[in-house]
């Protein structure tokens, strides 16, 4: 018999929808991705969730979150979906050879980091190149590193890696950073912490056995390139969303992001709703991910109940 409602991601916006429709008697089965709970739990403290005046680490917060969900009966599943048929309702879930049925899904599968495109960056990763300083950052003591990006998440990347490296220089290619006043403050303030404007990187030197040795970098004014020493390069450009599963099966905007109507989670296929950073470029925190998915949530107990 198909399920009544299965979620696609375990993020704050997967397990909110999981712990109100868990309450709201719709027994949910979340597929909990290939990084459960999420983006957080590759971050260290969260500060900026509320009800937690001392802050939280991410990973524990996805925990208690997850805990919540399945107080009230949320099954989750640590498994990553291959399909979705949107076709006809009830609709089909994949997994491998695996199918489940759902008379409605919520899509909540969160957005990955973004890479400069770079070849050496593939090949180097893991051996220097990073885009989790909470994951590697511990690697790199008394190391002088390179963060590349202007937003808060390399504010944020570069601060932690300050804990472990020796000098950290965040290179941007504008004059400007883009990161809220908060960060930038503490990034600018911190005495480790240098900046290499108007940049991009070029390359990135070095090989598997030695790791990064230096960049080549460009200068975005006069074009002019240089060589730039150091042992480690995180990146810290933005996301990109996970939707390749619902390409030509659910309106994406251009960036690829699941297009949801006004006010609403609704995805362009009826039954089929959108939570979080999936379709959210805009705002991209936790509190609006966890609230999304409430909405999410609340919006198939009513489709479910006007479909009867
Ligand atoms: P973002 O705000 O989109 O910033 C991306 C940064 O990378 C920008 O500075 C951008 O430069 C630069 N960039 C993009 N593509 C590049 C390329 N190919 N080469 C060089 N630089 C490139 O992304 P984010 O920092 O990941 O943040 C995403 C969202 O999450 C934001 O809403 C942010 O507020 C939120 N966030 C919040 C926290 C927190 O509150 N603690 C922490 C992390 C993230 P330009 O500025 O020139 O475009």
């Amino acid at each position: 018999m198909a399920r009544k409602i299965i979620i696609i991601g375990s993020g704050p916006a997967g397990l909110t929808a999981a712990i109100y429709a868990a309450r709201a008697n719709l027994k949910p089965l979340v597929f909990e991705g290939n990084q459960p709970g999420g983006q957080l739990t590759i971050t260290t403290d969260v500060e900026n969730y509320p009800g937690f005046p001392d802050g939280i680490m991410g990973p524990e917060l996805m925990e208690l979150f997850r805990n919540q969900a399945k107080r009230f009966g949320a099954e989750c599943y640590f498994e990553h979906v291959t399909a979705v048929d949107l076709s006809k309702r009830p609709f089909t879930v994949f997994v491998g050879d695996e199918e489940y049925e759902s008379d409605t899904l919520i899509v909540s599968s969160g957005a990955t980091a973004t890479f400069l495109g770079l070849e050496a960056e593939e090949r180097l990763m893991g051996h220097g190149v990073s885009a989790c300083a909470t994951c590697d950052g511990f690697f790199f003591k008394e190391k002088e590193i390179a963060v590349v990006g202007g937003g808060d998440s390399a504010m944020e990347e570069a601060l932690f890696l300050t804990k472990f490296a020796s000098k950290v220089t965040v290179i941007h290619r504008r004059d400007e950073l883009r990161a809220s006043k908060i960060m930038q403050e503490r990034a600018l303030e911190n005495p480790k912490i240098e900046f290499e404007w108007n940049t991009v990187v070029e390359d990135i030197i070095g090989d598997k056995d030695v790791g990064v040795t230096g960049l080549i970098l460009r200068s975005t004014v006069d074009n002019s390139t240089r060589e730039f020493s150091c042992e480690g390069l995180f990146l810290a450009i933005g996301h990109t969303p996970n939707t390749t599963l619902f390409d030509g099966l659910l309106e994406l905007d251009d960036k690829g992001y699941i297009v949801t109507s006004n006010n609403s989670t609704a995805t362009s296929i009826e039954g089929v709703f959108a939570a979080g950073d999936v379709q959210d470029h805009v705002y991209r925190q936790a509190i609006t991910a966890a609230g999304t998915g409430c909405m999410a949530a609340i919006e198939v107990e009513r489709f479910l109940e006007s479909s009867q």
